[in-house]
């Protein structure tokens, strides 16, 4: 199926790897211009290169800086002609107990993971609506749903992402206007930040990283963690034009992981 997204322009932030990359992939190969982002330029550089190679018909454009600053969104909506697309990305809040949790350290989840994505929908959807035509995907995680103990900054502020994302995606003037708002949560997907998180737990517990590895796939009913690439052709699919009915979902990707019905 053609996903009729040829010639638009999507801002996908944080996606110079992992989940985000993944997006920017699947939605070049639809012939979308893209603006990535990432903190580190090296890596960013690199992975837009590889874009580039996979559409040379797109524009492929780079923003270096964080994304959970006013400066480093206001360089990436600057670099975005405009924005039809927009993904919202950032790496997610460090493991830990919530006993050594300062304001300090809620404030910074609260920029990157639910702040910086609303500050964005804001910039962004009204200019979408005036165009007839808009995606939002905010990247968010299935512990909105079934929360991780030790992710209680990523439970936290992600949580109020969503809550904020169900009202606005629910206005007339953006649903009524062809734009959609919807949170993708992924399970546990093959990137450096599960290999990370899991080294980690390793590291603190007795069992050697391997099997801890096995023993965290085994309990996923797909018998797998999922790949990049499927987490950007789901991103892509509600990016379509044929999407626009699809708004203010929580939609899980996780290979079967959530338990209950619905
Ligand atoms: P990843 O492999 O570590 O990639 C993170 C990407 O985001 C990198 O390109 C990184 O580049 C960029 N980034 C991080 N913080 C940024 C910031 N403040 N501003 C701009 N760019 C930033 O992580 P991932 O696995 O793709 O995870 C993406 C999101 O999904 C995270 O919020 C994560 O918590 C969430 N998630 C992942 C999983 C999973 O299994 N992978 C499961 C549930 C939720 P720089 O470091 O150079 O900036």
């Amino acid at each position: 199926m053609d996903l009729g997204l040829k010639g638009r322009w999507a801002l996908v932030c944080a996606a110079s790897k992992g989940l985000g990359r993944g997006c920017a992939e699947a939605l070049v190969g639809e012939g979308v211009n893209v603006v990535i982002t990432a903190r580190g330029e090296a890596e960013l550089f690199t992975a837009a290169a590889q874009l580039r190679a996979l559409n040379p018909g797109v524009d492929v454009r780079t923003v270096a800086g964080d994304i959970a600053t006013p400066e480093g969104r206001a360089a990436a909506l600057a670099a975005c002609p405009q924005v039809d697309i927009l993904v919202n990305n950032a790496g997610g809040p460090p493991p830990g107990d919530f006993r050594e949790w300062e304001r300090e350290q809620w404030l910074a989840a609260l920029d990157a993971n639910m702040l910086a994505p609303i500050a964005l929908i804001k910039a962004t959807v009204d200019a979408m609506a005036a165009r007839g035509f808009g995606r939002v995907v905010n990247i968010t995680s299935g512990a909105v749903k079934a929360p991780i103990d030790t992710l209680g900054l990523s439970n936290g502020a992600r949580s109020g992402l969503t809550g904020f994302v169900a009202g606005v995606a629910r206005q007339p003037r953006l649903a009524g206007a062809n734009v959609t708002i919807n949170n993708l949560l992924p399970g546990a997907f093959d990137t450096d930040r599960l290999r990370k998180n899991m080294a980690g737990a390793a590291a603190k517990s007795a069992m050697p990283l391997d099997e801890l590895v096995a023993r965290r796939r085994a309990a996923i009913p797909a018998q797998r963690f999922g790949t990049a690439a499927e987490f950007g052709a789901i991103c892509a699919m509600l990016c379509s034009a044929h999407a626009g009915y699809l708004t203010g979902q929580n939609i899980l990707l996780d290979g079967g992981s959530y338990p209950g019905t619905f």
